[in-house]
């Protein structure tokens, strides 16, 4: 029996992991769920959003199912979702964007893939707070050595980018459109504005694209890229981006598709992988049985077919999209004027379709 890590999280995590494992172990495939908590619970229990235990069950594990948590402000706990990302170096975040049929939506047939780099840019967290002695130093450094005036009440984010990590994304965006038989790679940038970041970063790309010929490419600044998102998503296939575009354009993505509550999304590494929906704990409308499951659950689908499970991946997702089909049962976030189906009536009626 195989064995992978549940962390059912916060806010609505709970509710949809509930309702995912429900459906997951429907299938009949035996799964045995090792579950930790993470986020705000462990912080109660452990003093810590992140406890040894967790990571270490996914080193056991090397596969894990988790529900979303809060990165709580101003309690010194930094992004569990980053920390988690950096000690299992999950260099790649993907999100599959599908537009199943009855989806409320403005378009038609859209089936993409964002991949978005996971371990630099914006996101390192090398920051210079405004009127700090750092960010004096810093101001004054950069005047004498190289001529830069910043404004005295500035602040400062560092944007890293690399060869080595720009080199690897880019390679698994190949890879992934290789083994899916994908027609093309678009690869996102702003190098003309940031030419020692993004520029490193499309001209790495343009070279690891001599290596993939097998494969459509395109290279495109991402301002057109989200002028095309908006006009003729259908067109566009595997997305590749840096970190902070990546995160902005896979919600874009996810809006497309009918919104948060229908995105799935998984963080690989070359040792583990952890799946999760690109929605946050929605503390909105936590505890109230009104959260969408199916982007966990098509998170879980994710996960079973990395688990070499495509039986009872592709049973899953017909379920999800039958049940979408027929419209009978929505919940609230894409609801049109019906009555909303609690968490726990959207999973029944995923299961019942199966
Ligand atoms: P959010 O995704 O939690 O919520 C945004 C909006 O979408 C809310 O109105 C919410 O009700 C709605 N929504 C989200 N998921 C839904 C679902 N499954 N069904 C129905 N409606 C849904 O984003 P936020 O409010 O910016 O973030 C809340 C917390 O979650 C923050 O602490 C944030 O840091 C964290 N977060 C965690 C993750 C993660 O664990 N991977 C991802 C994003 C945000």
């Amino acid at each position: 029996m195989r064995t992978v890590t549940l962390i059912p999280g916060d806010g609505i995590g709970p509710e949809v992991s509930e309702a995912t494992r429900k459906v997951i172990d429907a299938t009949g495939i035996g799964l045995e769920w090792e579950i930790h908590q993470a986020g705000l619970p462990a912080i109660e229990t452990h003093g810590n959003p992140l406890p040894d235990a967790v990571l270490e069950s996914i080193r056991r594990n090397k596969v894990a199912l988790k529900g979303p948590v809060t990165t709580p402000i101003g309690t010194g706990f930094r992004s569990i979702n980053v920390a988690l990302r950096r000690e299992l170096d999950l260099f790649a975040s993907v999100r599959p964007c599908v537009l199943y049929p009855g989806v409320p939506s403005h378009h038609e047939g859209i089936d993409l893939v964002v991949v978005r780099e996971n371990t630099e840019d914006l996101y390192e967290g090398i920051e210079f707070e405004e009127g700090s002695k750092e960010m004096q130093k810093l101001r004054g450094h950069l005047k004498y050595m190289h001529g830069f005036d910043i404004a005295a009440d500035a602040g400062v984010s560092i944007k890293p980018i690399s060869v080595s990590a720009t080199e690897t994304i880019v390679r698994f965006a190949f890879d992934y459109a290789l083994r899916r038989k994908r027609r093309r790679v678009t690869l996102g940038h702003k190098a003309n504005i940031m030419k020692f970041s993004d520029g490193l970063w499309l001209e790495t790309g343009l070279r690891m694209a001599e290596q993939y010929r097998a494969v459509g490419f395109e290279e495109m600044q991402v301002d057109e890229l989200a002028m095309w998102l908006a006009h003729a998503p259908e067109e566009l296939d595997v997305l590749v981006l840096p970190n902070l575009y990546g995160d902005i354009i896979s919600d874009l993505c996810a809006g497309l598709v009918g919104g948060l509550g229908l995105a799935p999304g998984m963080n690989l590494g070359a040792d583990y992988a952890v799946f999760e929906p690109t929605h946050g704990s929605a503390p909105d409308i936590a505890g109230q049985g009104k959260a969408n499951p199916i982007a966990m659950i098509l998170s879980a689908v994710l996960m079973l077919r990395h688990l070499e499970r495509p039986s009872e991946a592709n049973a899953v997702e017909q379920a999800v999209a039958r049940v979408l089909a027929k419209g009978e049962v929505r919940p609230g976030d894409i609801a049109r004027g019906e009555e909303p189906a609690t968490t726990q009536q959207v999973a029944d009626a995923i299961v019942d379709a199966l």
